[in-house]
């Protein structure tokens, strides 16, 4: 099991970041915040039984601290990917705290299979257009579809949007790009920043033609807007350690930007379809990456225009 780090919050309020194994080789923060009488959850994540597990042996070791199912006042979930809201389900059973999501995301939870089949049609779209066979398409559409299987609707008793003041304490700042209904949340000098902005890695980024309010430029506003806001001590990712130095870390993931756009851009002057293109840029992935990859470089040849 991870360990679980303690770090203080605004006005004595205390948080306690819950690493999760999400799926083999990846783990993902679940956030509790503890302020005064208040409790939240930040996200759950992926509902498969060692991520379950993790969550309850989390809420096992801050019983002492006064964390429990029944306590908890309130679940945020920071976007509609299912390492992050996939744990709904487990919750559910245990606690009754009401569900908030950004607007954009609502459906994701509340109606999973429509959604999951919505995506699915514009992927499978998508997959034929970037130029992978048949047989190829068939293979990523089997890949797209087994995490999913599992999970219910949920109803979100709360829908979020930018400029929120959630529960009277966590300013919602809307994050697009790498998920439609990416949200931020800021309480005091901390951000939640989820997947938006990452210590280790660049965030997922598919081309908006597969879903709204994803890609590229959307991604880079919403860093200048995460940028601009004031009094960031400490950042919280949704996957990685906390991050002390955000305006560095930004720096470095519009660097990365840039490198990437430069590859693109030199492998698009050689190769015709999208399909060639990602493996001129990626040559060595592995299938489930390598579908990723080329969501990623769609991404990029949308912004290029
Ligand atoms: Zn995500
Ligand atoms: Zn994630």
């Amino acid at each position: 099991m991870p360990a679980i780090e303690r770090l203080d919050g605004p006005r004595g309020a205390r948080i306690y970041r819950l690493p999760m194994r999400v799926y083999t080789g990846l783990e993902a923060n679940a956030y509790v915040v503890v302020d005064g009488a208040y409790q939240a959850l930040i996200d759950t994540g992926s509902g498969l039984p060692e991520s379950d597990e993790d969550l309850a042996a989390g809420f096992e070791a801050l019983r002492g601290d006064g964390v429990s199912w029944e306590s908890l006042d309130r679940i945020i979930v920071t976007h509609g990917h299912i390492d992050h809201y996939g744990g709904l389900d487990y919750l559910r059973a245990r606690t009754q705290a009401p569900v908030a999501i950004h607007a954009y995301d609502r459906r994701v939870i509340e109606q999973p299979h429509e959604h999951h089949t919505a995506v699915g049609r514009e992927l499978e779209r998508f997959f034929a257009e970037a130029g992978l066979d048949p047989a190829q398409i068939g293979e990523a559409m089997a890949l797209y579809h087994t995490p999913h299987q599992r999970v219910l609707g949920i109803p979100a008793e709360a829908v979020l949007a930018d400029g929120d003041l959630l529960d009277g304490r966590f300013q919602v700042v809307h994050a697009p790009g790498h998920c439609a209904g990416q949200v931020c949340l800021q309480l005091g000098d901390l951000l939640f920043s989820a997947d938006h902005i990452l210590p280790e890695t660049f965030p997922h980024l598919a081309p908006e033609s597969t879903a709204p309010w994803t890609g590229v430029a959307h991604y880079l506003a919403a860093l200048d807007r995460v940028e601009a806001l004031p009094g960031v001590r400490l950042t919280l990712p949704g996957h990685g350690a906390p991050i002390a130095d955000l305006a560095g870390r930004i720096a470095q993931l519009r660097t990365s930007h840039l490198r990437k756009l430069e590859r693109v851009q030199a492998a698009r002057a050689e190769a015709r379809t999208l399909v060639e293109i990602t493996r001129l840029v990626y040559p060595r992935l592995r299938p489930y990456h390598a579908l990723l990859a080329l969501e990623k470089v769609g991404a990029y040849i949308e912004y290029l225009g």
